[in-house]
């Protein structure tokens, strides 16, 4: 049986024509291989957050289920502008919205969750050779309504199409080359990861690291799909995230709102040293606390102040 190649691209990587070059070029790459090829795009760069000011800018009671019909339209936009692209290139190449690839959801506009995939559409289409293109973020629900599955959605639609069609694993390129121990755009000096359990990445999703929608990363656990992030725009190895558990290594910072931090790594609760570590900066940088909680994978702190980014940085600092 030939494989099946679910690739993501999120918004960044298809933000402009030059960009959507790039990510044929890959897709084009895969496909010549003899692999099925299965691609699934966010819309273009900050196409969603336009979207929903302008339908603000119109009213102060925007109905749910026309924020989703709206919504989905750039994804609708990205995949069809994809595969006119392919096409020209000499590629067979079709997109299908979340309707067409048979993707049904719950009926709760902007917060959707996937309850089944029929896959009959994208596996007709792939044994034709085509290369299959699905919008990210959408399906429709009983009443064949369009939903959305909450911001950050496509990687969620990327795992559950590779899970349904038994895919080896999903790639979701991005604009950066994989998870790293704190967000790489906000803190200094952080490190590329080359493993993470399915559980570590749920809490680092949760906590508000957004490189992966948490939903995607459920699916990926349930039916054992290895979920691997790498970079649109370079070929250094991602990050696997798959269930493989090495205890005792700590992975990642994040900040979520202004004074909660959290410390993500199996076995965080049996580290002594990297819990006293932190209990003597804390006490060092005379840092006020709300709440202090460990668990398995993650130590939790909400501070009575404002956690700056020069804190954060020396945290990280002291951590890896
Ligand atoms: P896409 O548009 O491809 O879906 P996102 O913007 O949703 O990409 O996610 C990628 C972003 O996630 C990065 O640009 C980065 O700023 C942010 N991010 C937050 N935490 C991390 C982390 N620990 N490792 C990598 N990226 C992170
Ligand atoms: N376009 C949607 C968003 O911006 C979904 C996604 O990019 O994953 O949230
Ligand atoms: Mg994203």
């Amino acid at each position: 049986m030939d494989t099946i190649m679910v690739l993501k691209f999120g918004g960044s990587s298809v933000a402009n024509n030059e960009k959507l070059q790039l990510v044929a070029k890959r897709i084009t790459k895969i496909y010549d291989k003899g692999d099925k090829v299965v691609v699934v795009l966010s819309a273009q760069g900050k196409t969603t957050d336009k979207l929903i000011k302008e339908a603000k800018e119109l009213s102060s009671n925007i109905p749910n289920r026309e924020l989703d019909a709206l919504l989905s339209c750039g994804e609708q936009m990205s995949t069809a502008k994809l595969s006119i692209l392919l096409n020209y290139m000499g590629y067979p190449a079709i997109s299908l919205t979340g309707w067409q690839a048979g993707i049904f959801t719950t009926n709760n506009n902007q917060n959707a969750n996937i309850i089944r995939i029929d896959t009959s559409r994208i596996l007709k289409e792939l044994n034709e050779g085509k290369i299959v293109i699905v919008t990210g973020f959408q399906g429709i629900d009983e009443n064949l309504d369009i939903t959305t599955l909450g911001r950050g959605g496509s990687d969620t639609t990327a795992v559950a199409i590779a899970a349904a069609l038994h895919a080896k694993n999903c790639y979701i390129f991005s604009d950066v080359d994989g998870v790293y121990t704190a967000d790489p755009n906000k803190v200094e000096n952080t490190k590329k990861l080359e493993n993470l359990s399915y559980e570590e990445m749920m809490q680092l999703s949760s906590e508000g690291a957004k490189v992966l929608h948490n939903r995607c990363v459920e699916i990926g656990e349930k039916f054992k799909i290895p979920i691997i992030t790498k970079s649109t725009f370079n070929d250094k190895p991602g990050t696997v995230i798959s269930d493989k558990i090495e205890e005792n290594t700590i992975k990642s910072i994040i900040k979520k709102e202004v004074s909660r931090v959290s410390v993500i790594g199996n076995g965080i609760i049996r580290n002594f040293d990297l819990i006293e570590k932190i209990i003597d900066f804390i006490k060092k940088k005379e840092l006020e606390l709300l709440n202090f909680e460990i668990s398995e994978t993650k130590i939790s702190i909400v501070f009575k102040n404002i956690i700056d980014d020069e804190k954060i940085n020396e945290l990280h600092e002291l951590i890896f």
